[in-house]
């Protein structure tokens, strides 16, 4: 009847994502069984997904540069203190919750401790960077020093070990540190600066930031760069629907290009157990614990909330990264819930940046799985050490596939374990990557939605002052 063709007509994007989602699970299993494709041929498979991601990151710069410019002039700065306070405030509970979960599962479960380490392949070397070096990146990301460099690339640290046979007698020796190893012995280490891709959204945010109060601050005069931006935001948001009625085809080849080309199914058995504490943790954390804080808050059913985000979440599911989700999120939660885009603009892109409470869950479960694999016994002090390298862990963690995998380093240094048992769990985390980008994902809508619940007040004193003040200078 007419009201299947209406929900059919409003919700078509949504129908043919998990359409896609299905065709191409069906499809790579298909070719896996049947075709024979080479290496070559499997790369070309993949080519209609590729196209997508380069698309969605296309717009991730004009619109994190337009949205939290335009959200932060548009409140007075005394308001968009608070607001920005709340948001915080949320972001560090839900995340410290998701932490404590990760832990209490992971000591209940003990997914490491029936194992043989040695089962596993254990390949890897010495440490890239340390606890403090990823922390110390954390702050330089933040203070980009190039604007231009900060839209393409990010600062890593990388430690080389000097061999203590290289320097010879005559030759310079390169600045070094000297840093004790966890096995105690003193070892020289060459601290190598190193830019990597990807967009350094951290800079550009405390950028954007302080350019946003300056303008909103500047009057008549600012007014100028604050239209400015809001129609760049504009224009940008109508590109993200253009990319968002290609998406179902890219997300078919996305995942059919996947399901083909995993290799190892087998270490699916040996990791199954660790891999159930980490999703039931985020199954928990986002089915239970999310929706409950935001009914605590807010008062309205979570699952309606919950069914706004679908089509970013499943987004989210299927490329692992929510910096490229972005534009989807910003979609869901201002059209669908009908978030107010001054809360938006200004908490979704930080959230994207710096709330992980999906990968804040793994990397304490990681790290203990690790742990138990190594029998390596751990004390209070030593949980409480997770508690908060993990939290950092997720805040230095960029929004991109395999993030939360590589800021691993920080946890497993700080409990004086191998930085490079990473290597044992990398092989489960293209999987395990993609539900905790949807955790995190969905925190950050979640979270836009408390906010604005919080900050009704100072909402709806702005717009009644703004009808009365603000004179059109055009
Ligand atoms: N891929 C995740 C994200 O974009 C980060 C991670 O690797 O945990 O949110």
């Amino acid at each position: 009847g007419p009201d299947v063709r209406r929900f059919l007509r409003r919700n078509w994007l949504l129908l043919s994502t998990v359409l896609s989602v299905v065709l191409g699970i069906g499809l790579g299993l298909l070719v896996r069984q049947y075709g024979s494709l080479s290496q070559l041929h499997k790369y070309y498979f993949g080519f209609p997904g590729e196209i997508l991601m380069r698309m969605l990151k296309m717009v991730i710069l004009p619109l994190v540069i337009s949205s939290m410019i335009t959200g932060v002039a548009a409140l007075d700065s005394e308001v968009s203190g608070r607001i920005g306070l709340r948001a915080v405030v949320y972001y560090f509970s839900t995340t410290i919750i998701a932490v404590i979960l990760g832990i209490v599962l992971v000591m209940a479960i003990k997914p490491g401790v029936s194992h043989e380490a040695d089962n596993l392949d254990r390949t890897g070397s010495t440490p890239d960077v340390t606890t403090v070096d990823a922390m110390l990146d954390l702050l330089r990301n933040m203070f980009a020093e190039n604007l231009v460099q900060a839209c393409f690339q990010q600062f890593k640290t990388k430690r080389e070990e000097i061999e203590p046979s290289k320097p010879a007698a005559n030759t310079e020796v390169p600045p070094s540190v000297t840093v004790m190893t966890t096995l105690n012995i003193t070892k020289d280490y060459k601290i190598v600066g190193l830019y990597s891709d990807g967009v350094n959204v951290l800079g550009l945010i405390v950028f954007c930031l302080v350019f946003g109060l300056v303008i909103g601050q500047m009057g008549e005069r600012g007014r100028i760069l604050i239209e400015f931006f809001d129609a760049l935001n504009e224009a940008t948001m109508k590109i993200v629907h253009i990319i968002m009625c290609y998406m179902p085809i890219g997300i078919l080849f996305l995942i059919a290009a996947k399901i083909i080309e995993v290799e190892d199914w087998d270490i699916f058995r040996k990791l199954g157990l660790y891999m159930v504490t980490v999703l039931s943790g985020l199954a928990i954390h986002s089915i239970i614990f999310l929706p409950l804080i935001y009914f605590v808050f807010v008062r309205k059913n979570p699952f309606t909330f919950f069914l706004g985000m679908a089509q970013a979440l499943l987004t989210a599911l299927m490329i692992s990264s929510s910096s490229a989700t972005l534009p989807v999120t910003f979609r869901c939660a201002e059209e669908n819930n009908m978030i107010d885009k001054r809360i938006t603009r200004f908490v979704l892109p930080v959230g994207a940046t710096i709330n992980m409470d999906g990968t804040a869950l793994y990397e304490a479960v990681a790290a203990i799985f690790i742990a138990q694999l190594n029998n390596y016994v751990l004390d209070v002090g030593q949980i409480i050490t997770i508690s908060i390298t993990a939290t950092a862990a997720s805040i230095g963690a960029a929004g991109v596939p395999n993030a939360g995998m590589v800021t691993m380093v920080i946890v497993l240094t700080a409990l004086g374990l191998p930085a490079s048992d990473v290597t044992l769990i990398i092989a489960v985390d293209w999987l395990l990557d993609r539900f905790r980008t949807m955790v995190n994902v969905l925190g950050d809508a979640f979270g836009a939605g408390i906010v604005q619940k919080l900050s009704k007040k100072e909402l709806e004193r702005m717009d009644l002052t703004s009808d009365v003040d603000v004179v059109n200078p055009f």
